[in-house]
């Protein structure tokens, strides 16, 4: 009988080991669509924060529907709004590097410039979580970027993950909430694994609006939400 305990226990350790390694496996420098679920699954990916103006209250509707995500982080943001950061952490999300200044013409100049801006972010993170995140975001994606910027990121341990779907909160100007719904729904094309953008810098009022929406859309969908 004990036999038994001890030899369900360790299939059960084993098991888990085994599912955390292959989740890992999938989440490896892949792009989004790489990490294909048998269950339809969203990961819902905001970009550019933390800021006062908006930040919280994606939160608030995180919590309230009781949803996880990711936020990938801007450096110098993040700097002035530890709170927000130490917010997004103890409420269960998952945080990426997204640069520490978004300025294209500086942090794509070259290899060296974009580890140090990396760093740079990661050192801000680090100071504030206590651990470096390994996820990185590429300012603008990954579907323009050249080879060697790729490789640096990977050669420096990062796992990066572009999108395959947007509310485009960043291209639509002043966008109402019905577009915004109404664009996450169309170009995500009900995928079977969705990584949505969105994005929480300042004064998206829209997108907080627009959030709550399309997590009941895809919620009534059928999907699962899982953070990256
Ligand atoms: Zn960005």
């Amino acid at each position: 009988m004990k036999k038994n305990l001890v030899r369900m226990a360790f299939c059960i350790v084993l098991s888990a080991v085994m599912v955390f390694f292959y989740q890992r496996h999938l989440a490896q420098d892949k792009p989004a669509f790489a990490l294909a679920q048998a269950q339809k699954t969203i990961y819902l990916t905001f970009d550019d924060g933390p800021s006062d103006s908006t930040t919280p209250f994606i939160l608030d509707v995180l919590k309230e529907e009781r949803v996880p995500a990711t936020f990938f982080i801007i450096g110098r943001q993040a700097k002035r709004r530890k709170n927000l950061i130490r917010r997004i952490q103890d409420e269960g999300h998952s945080i990426g590097i997204h640069s520490y200044s978004h300025i294209y013409s500086e942090i794509y100049r070259s290899p060296e410039a974009l580890q140090e801006d990396i760093q740079k972010c990661s050192d801000v993170l680090e100071g504030i979580l206590g651990y470096k995140p390994q996820l990185y975001r590429f300012p603008g994606g990954s579907f323009c970027i050249r080879d060697e910027l790729k490789e640096c990121v990977k050669a420096l341990g990062y796992s990066y993950i572009d999108w395959n779907a947007s509310c485009r909160d960043a291209e639509l100007i002043n966008a109402s909430v019905e577009e915004l719904v109404q664009s996450a729904i169309s170009t995500s094309a009900d995928r079977q694994t969705i990584v949505m953008l969105f994005h929480d810098s300042a004064h998206k009022n829209n997108t907080v609006w627009a959030l709550k929406e399309i997590i009941r859309y895809y919620k009534d969908a059928g999907y699962a939400f899982e953070k990256l």
